[in-house]
């Protein structure tokens, strides 16, 4: 945590490197007091709910108002790099400036406390509210590894059960303002993505990550009309694994063909956000724990994550209670 850092010294603005270098102190959330004026729906009570579920209800559209723009990474396949994809977006945007939360919803295959180097790391309750791991002052990460006594326990769950530890992620973390939540979610359109639609309220999207094959793009098909289907806007999609640049000869393998994703984009109309090539080192970064998009910044793919971050921001534009941060 303390590489990310000393090497984001010299590559992010000094806006950002003073977030970086503020001193830890981990903002407490507190009652939202533009839950009206903003997308919150929590001052009416519903019909024939009780008291509890009435303050239940609440406490999350609280929770959810102190962020300015939620952002659900989602895939049909597994393997196509979504956790991966998921892990450097919430890096970039950090390393941008923004303030992010990195949440892992894939409760029966959670990937991203070994992405982020955090497999070791395990959460504890203060204050009534779960503590996320932070990294430096602008990100904060939250999975269900963090809960687990061992990386080798497996989680069997039915869906009502994940709703209600996906709703605990949401409202009982102590996340603070943050200008994003990048939520990771498990490939497919099961009980996890359903219950984050459901929950997270307004303003949200899903970044959709598919490889060029058909094989993947057709699942991925299925992904926006289940956007469509629970209204949540789709942002764009990312074509992961889009080329493999030769280290010999230089020349670009389409080791997995290329274009599936942006034709995709075309066909259901949704935004292509861009092409992110095959590196070996985004498996060695992986495997090591080190977000790619810092260790390895300088790279093509690094650098078409960047773009789409910048789209990403350019496109969503937080809205949060106590201002955007630009
Ligand atoms: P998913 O979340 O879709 O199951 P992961 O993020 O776990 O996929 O990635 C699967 C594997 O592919 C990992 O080993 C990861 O390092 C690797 N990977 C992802 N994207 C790329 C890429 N662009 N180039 C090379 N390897 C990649």
């Amino acid at each position: 945590m303390e590489e990310l850092k000393i090497a984001a010294q010299g590559q992010v603005s000094p806006q950002a490197q003073e977030r970086f270098d503020r001193p830890r102190s981990g903002p407490k959330s507190q009652d939202c007091e533009h839950c009206s004026s903003t997308h919150c729906s929590s001052k009416e009570r519903q019909h024939g709910e009780s008291d509890e579920q009435f303050h239940e209800r609440q406490a999350l559209a609280r929770k959810m108002c102190q962020i300015g723009y939620k952002l659900l990474v989602m895939s049909g396949k597994g393997g196509v790099g979504k956790s991966t994809v998921a892990a450097n977006l919430a890096t970039a945007l950090a390393l941008s400036g923004k303030s992010v939360g990195l949440l892992d919803v894939d409760i029966h295959g959670p990937s991203i406390p070994k992405l982020m180097g955090l497999d070791k790391d395990r959460v504890v309750v203060y204050d009534s509210e779960i503590v996320p791991i932070e990294i430096g002052e602008s990100l904060k990460v939250m999975s269900i590894g963090f809960l687990l006594p061992s990386d080798a326990d497996a989680v069997i769950w039915r869906g009502p059960m994940k709703y209600g530890v996906i709703r605990q992620f949401l409202k009982d973390v102590a996340w603070g303002p943050l200008d994003y939540l990048v939520i990771d979610a498990p490939p497919g359109t099961g009980d996890e993505p359903l219950s984050v639609a459901q929950l997270v309220g307004q303003p949200a999207g899903a970044v959709l990550v598919t490889t060029p094959q058909d094989l993947s793009v057709a699942d991925v098909r299925r992904s926006v009309s289940f956007c469509q289907k629970v209204e949540l806007p789709v942002v764009g999609i990312i074509e992961n694994m889009s080329g493999l640049v030769c280290p010999h000869c230089q020349r670009t393998i389409d080791l997995f063909k290329s274009g599936g994703g942006e034709a995709l984009a075309r066909e259901t109309g949704v935004a292509f956000l861009g092409r992110v090539p095959i590196d070996p080192q985004i498996v060695e970064c992986g495997d090591a724990g080190v977000p790619y998009v810092h260790r390895c910044a300088g790279s093509p793919a690094a650098g078409a994550i960047r773009r789409i971050v910048e789209y990403l921001i350019s496109v969503t534009k937080p809205d949060r209670p106590d201002g955007p941060r630009q």
